[in-house]
């Protein structure tokens, strides 16, 4: 259930072993520069000091652009797409039939976020998203990928031992549960949609909203037991 797909975008960190052998070390972490900035970080620096002294851009929109998906722009997104589902049949199966118009009636668009597909967890079936070539992710609603996601050791050993993945993530999943993993390309960006535990039938939204995890909306994880929680049902 994976495949290549094209990558013309730009918002991945790609290894670039031969652009350049004046670079041609920038793949080890060792760095004699003395600097505690990675190379990624002083490039990035360079850049937007650049950019700023030029006029090209304004730094109050560069540090707008940066809060918003710091603070407004998050896995808190993707737990209200989540929880609507689990509470609102006919949103849950928009969702699935159209990720990207029902992720966006609840307004969450913009980059990244624009070919949404969403995929369902159930009994029989675990869901787990990876970008096998870079780190495509749904921006929109789970904000910026955490490190791993984007580490070479996830990338490639998620599609050959999903389940072996998963346990280092602490879950151990029965070996009937099918596992699917699906490549996000600069197209199409997914998101798990983990079934809503058991015991939570008369829950409120905002209760239900504690139980949702980002790593479950990646299928990394899962949902908190509502036991976690609370102690027992509310
Ligand atoms: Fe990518």
């Amino acid at each position: 259930m994976t495949g290549h797909h094209p990558h013309d975008h730009n918002d991945h960190e790609h290894q670039h072993p031969g652009h350049g052998d004046r670079h041609h070390d920038h793949d080890h972490p060792e760095h004699d520069h003395g600097s505690e900035l990675s190379e990624v970080d002083l490039r990035v620096r360079a850049l937007e000091s650049l950019l700023v002294e030029k006029g090209y851009v304004e730094p109050a929109a560069l540090d707008a652009l940066i809060e918003a998906y710091e603070t407004r722009i998050g896995p808190h997104n993707g737990v209200q797409v989540v929880v609507r589902a689990w509470t609102d049949p006919a949103f849950r199966e928009w969702l699935l039939a159209d990720a990207s118009a029902a992720i966006a009636s609840l307004g969450y668009t913009g980059r990244q976020g624009e070919h949404m597909v969403a995929v369902e967890n159930t009994p029989q079936t675990h869901n787990m998203v990876v970008c096998t070539l870079c780190s495509c992710y749904p921006w929109s609603v789970l904000g910026l990928p955490p490190v791993w996601y984007k580490s070479a050791p996830y990338r490639s050993r998620v599609v050959i031992d999903p389940r072996g993945v998963l346990r280092e993530f602490g879950h151990e999943l029965p070996g009937e549960v099918e596992i699917c993993v699906w490549d996000s390309t600069a197209e199409v960006r997914y998101l798990v949609l983990p079934m809503r535990p058991a015991g939570t039938e008369h829950w409120t939204t905002g209760q239900l909203e504690t139980l949702v995890t980002r790593d479950s909306m990646i299928g990394t994880g899962f949902p908190r037991h509502p036991e976690q929680l609370t102690g027992g049902a509310p």
